[in-house]
């Protein structure tokens, strides 16, 4: 006869007791540095220089549901008049590159990474020409803002 049941294993006393000095050590120096790095960051965020203006502005869409007839405006941050101007919904969408045996998956990650793509060029358009403008425009008051004033 051949025991077939009832064999299990077991943790030995002796390897509970290691595992609950190991938690005991560990624990508190664990809690020690979340507790150290939590101040720190609290303490360097009251002290940091507050963050600079981004070069960057808001997009505005327009006013009412009709906006500036599809146009998107990135206006000076100096509200001198000036603005860039983007066509979202004509953006040219480019190929989807799909791997020929890709799934779901695959065909979300590729609408997604091509998206990703258009959206990084507009941005680059758009600080691209903020930042001229800036530089032509208001290069006086740029370098102000950016010594601390
Ligand atoms: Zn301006």
């Amino acid at each position: 006869m051949t025991k077939s049941s009832g064999e299990r294993t077991t943790t030995t006393d002796a390897d509970t007791e290691d595992l609950e000095a190991i938690i005991r050590s560990a624990a508190p120096t664990l809690l020690d540095e979340a507790f150290r790095a939590m101040l720190a960051e609290r303490e360097r965020a009251r002290t940091a220089p507050p963050e600079p203006e981004p070069v960057l502005p808001r997009p505005d869409p327009g006013p009412g549901i009709f906006g500036y007839g599809g146009e998107v405006r990135w206006h000076c941050r100096h509200w001198c008049g000036w603005y860039h101007a983007e066509r979202p919904d004509l953006d040219v969408i480019g190929p989807v590159v799909i791997p020929a045996d890709g799934g779901p998956d695959d065909v979300s990650a590729a609408i997604t990474r091509q998206a990703k793509g258009r959206h990084q060029a507009r941005h680059d358009r758009v600080l691209a020409a903020v930042t001229e403008h800036y530089e032509q425009e208001h290069q006086e008051a740029e370098s102000a803002s950016h010594s601390g004033r």
